[in-house]
Parts: C-alpha cells; structure tokens; sequence
C-alpha cells in the first residue's frame, strides 16, 4: 500500500511507470496470510517490485513502449517473472523504457517521458530509464531491465542506484522481447550491493526454454558480501579515462580508486586497445540482429495492424511505418543493409571477426587481473533534447558499457559520488560467472 501511494504522490513528475497494478495489493495480501500462518517464505516475499516493459507478464500487457504493440497481451510469463512470483514477489507494475530497448534516455518511448529524479529537467538514461529511476525516486524496492549494450547500467549511473547485468547466459532470456539475441541479458536495478545479490539469487540458473542458458552453479551471491580486499587485483584501462570522459566522472571515480587502495587492494594499469573499435561492433551486430528480430512485427502475428490495405505487402508496410518510431526504423535499416549481399562481408562478418579480438583482449586482461573498473558513462544525466536529434552523439553514451556485452562479461555500475549534484557511476567488470567478485568489491567500495 505504501508503495502504491508513493507511487501515487510522484509519478506524475517522474514518469516512471507505463502502467501500475492496483490490483498488486491482492497477491501482496496473500503473502501475509502465507506469513501469518507461519509458512517459510522467500527472500523477496511481499517486495514490491516493476519489471521492464519488454519482459511477459501472463494476462498483461508488454508493449515495448512502441505504438505496434501498444494492444499486446502476453500469453505468458518470462522466466524470471515465474522465479520472481515463486519467491513471493509482488509486481506493481510495467516501466517505461526506449522503444524495443533502442536508446540512451528513454526519450524513443511512444508513450512518455521518464525524468531523472535528481534532476526533472533531465533524462533517467536508456533504454532502462523507467526501470532506474522507479527505484532511485522509491516507487519500487527493486525493478528488472534489459541490458543489450548498457541499457541497466548507463541508466543506473544517471539515477544514482546499483545496475547489474549478469555474465551472458545467466539468466534465462525467455519471454525477454529480443532486440540483439546474442548481446541481450536481463538484471536488476536496487537501491544497494546487497539487495543486487538478493535478486540475482532468486533470477539466476540454468532455463530449459532458453538454449543460450547456461548451467553453472548459482551460489548464494550474499555469501560474497562483507569480504576482504586485499590483494584483489583491479586493473584501470586507460582507455576508459582518456579523451569524452568529463573530469567530473574522473575525479568522482579517482576518489573510489584511492578507496579501494586503502582497503589494500592492488591497483594495476592495464591496455584494451581493441575497446576504440567496440561502439562500431555493436552498431552493426545489434542492429542486425535486431532487423531480423523485429521482422515479426508485420502487422498479422502481433499487435497493431494498419486499417486500409489493398494487398498483404501493403499491410506490412503500413502496420510497420505507423508501428514503428523513428530510431527503431533507423536500426532496421542500418542492420538490414550490414546484412545485405556484397555488404555482408564488409560490415557484418567483419564486425564478428573484431568481437573475437574484443573477447580475446578481455580474456587476457583477466590473466593479470581478477576484476577492472571503468566510468559507466562518460557524463552525468543531459538535459532532454540535447543528444535526442543527433543519433551518433547519443551512441555515445555506450561507450564504456558496450565492449561488456561484445564479450558476454557480467558487470555492475554502482554509485560513485555527485558532480554538479548528479550521480556518478563506477563500473565494476568480472570474468564469466564472477558475479561474487563484483559484488564483493562492489560492497566494499559502497
Ligand atoms: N543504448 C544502446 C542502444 O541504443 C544500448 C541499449 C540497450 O542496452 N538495450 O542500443
């Protein structure tokens, strides 16, 4: 009831939710009669929480924040929705979010406009923007989003709160609406390292109806909180500090490295040459990817269909340029052209060639150390409009979060400290299924 009123008391300013389950008060009480009767409940049970507008909640509706599945009502739950329920979970609602997750604002959403609750005058990030800044406004105690090239972490940066996207693979992808299908990992936003852990707890493992799943052992991430850092080797790519950071990130993240001296451990500088080629890597990957993806869209399977047509050619293209915003077009057109014969050498397949660069640079960094940081955005929240016309400025944004996807590694952005009165992030990057590193050095620094 207490979020709901909150809920209430600000979202018409923030701009949070696409939708709030008023009816959410009726699974919460049924949690409580589970508890008065003295049954063992879950970690999470009676929480109140809101999920990404692109995972499937069974009999609501998931629209992608775009006008062609404005109508959708999912068949089904996700995966992690099922796991969630199970451990007692309490779904308020559906969060606002960039068209088909395709943003760094939310500012591509069909519907409305997420402001940042530190600043209203300023995005929340993207493509998680609604998923961010519920949690850093207390609209919900915690929120699952999608991250395909940031969208968890650069928007938890922006807002102030704990973004985690675990090790590809990790957490089951179904009933998560598929933008790039080899980039895509859903996590969780939280107001602290130990609340990520909680999530990841309950959200984690092996998916029978995933096959890019995988089944290695979900340990208690709570048993990696409150440990020692001496001697955990950190490595500082220099890359992630030069030219496009502002020196107000760095210097909120030079006081985290000072921190992390005095907690004994050991700071190395390191090179990842090959992140200055990422951004053009994960252009081109994603958005091929997503072009196929979104073929589904047609107007007949799903969602919206155009009213006059005098052929089924017709009604595809009508249902798809009235369905469609005008960044997602733009990425269909970008991957439907990588993808195309005589340019699916040049652009395509040369991009895969560099993504085994990127992962076997990662791969070697880890040789030498066990965990590297990075700013998670090279600025703090922008005013709205100020990147929104100029699609190159906004990739931008991605630049230190992207190569983490490339690779397939799990990482965390964490709050760092204020510039301007904003919050800076710090990103925490592990090697596959080190999440318990993260989170230990994540706590330590927090
Ligand atoms: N901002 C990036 C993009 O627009 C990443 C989005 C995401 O992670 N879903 O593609």
């Amino acid at each position: 009831r207490k979020t709901l009123e909150r809920i209430n008391e600000v979202d018409s300013k923030v701009n949070a939710y696409l939708e709030v389950f008023e009816d959410a008060i009726e699974a919460a009480k049924e949690i409580d009669k589970k508890i008065a009767q003295g049954e063992d409940v879950k970690d999470l049970a009676g929480i109140p929480m809101a999920i990404k507008d692109n995972i499937c909640m069974k009999g609501r509706k998931t629209t992608c924040a775009s006008k062609i599945l404005e109508n959708f009502v999912s068949p089904y739950d996700a995966t992690v929705v099922e796991r969630l329920k199970d451990n007692g979970a309490v779904i308020v609602g559906r969060l606002n979010m960039d068209e088909f997750a395709m943003g760094s604002s939310t500012e591509n959403s069909a519907f409305k406009k997420t402001r940042n609750p530190y600043d209203l005058e300023r995005v929340p990030g993207g493509s998680s923007g609604g998923s961010a800044a519920a949690v850093a406004a207390g609209e919900a105690y915690y929120t699952l989003g999608s991250d395909t090239g940031g969208s968890i972490r650069q928007p938890a940066s922006l807002c102030g709160v704990v973004g985690f996207k675990p090790t590809y693979g990790r957490v089951s992808r179904y009933g998560l609406v598929a933008f790039a299908s080899s980039l895509d990992q859903i996590g969780p936003f939280t107001r602290d390292v130990e609340d990520a852990a909680l999530v990841l707890n309950a959200i984690c493992g092996k998916d029978n109806k995933d096959s890019t799943s995988v089944d290695v052992k979900v340990e208690d991430f709570t048993t990696y909180l409150n440990k020692s850092l001496k001697g955990v080797k950190v490595g500082l790519p220099k890359e992630y500090f030069g030219e496009g950071i502002d020196n107000g990130v760095k210097k909120e993240l030079e006081k985290a490295i000072a921190l992390l001296k005095d907690l004994d451990a050991e700071i190395k500088e390191i090179n990842l040459p090959m992140s200055q080629y990422a951004l053009a890597v994960y252009y081109i990957l994603s958005s091929s990817e997503a072009s196929s993806n979104l073929a589904r869209f047609d107007g007949i399977r799903y969602g919206v269909r155009a009213k006059d047509f005098e052929d089924v050619v017709v009604l595809y293209v009508k249902s798809r340029s009235q369905g469609f915003g005008r960044e997602v077009k733009r990425r269909i057109m970008l991957g439907t052209y990588a993808l195309s014969s005589g340019y699916y050498d040049a652009y395509y397949k040369k991009a895969l060639k560099v993504k085994t660069l990127i992962i076997n640079e990662f791969k070697k960094a880890f040789e030498d150390v066990n965990l590297i940081i990075s700013p998670t955005s090279p600025s703090v929240a922008f005013k709205f409009g100020e990147k929104a016309d100029d699609p190159l400025k906004m990739y931008l944004s991605d630049i230190c979060t992207v190569p983490v996807n490339i690779a397939g590694l799990p990482a965390v952005s964490i709050p760092a400290g204020l510039s301007d009165n904003l919050p800076v992030g710090l990103q925490i990057i592990g090697n596959y299924f080190k999440e318990g590193e993260i989170i230990s050095l994540a706590h330590g620094i927090e």
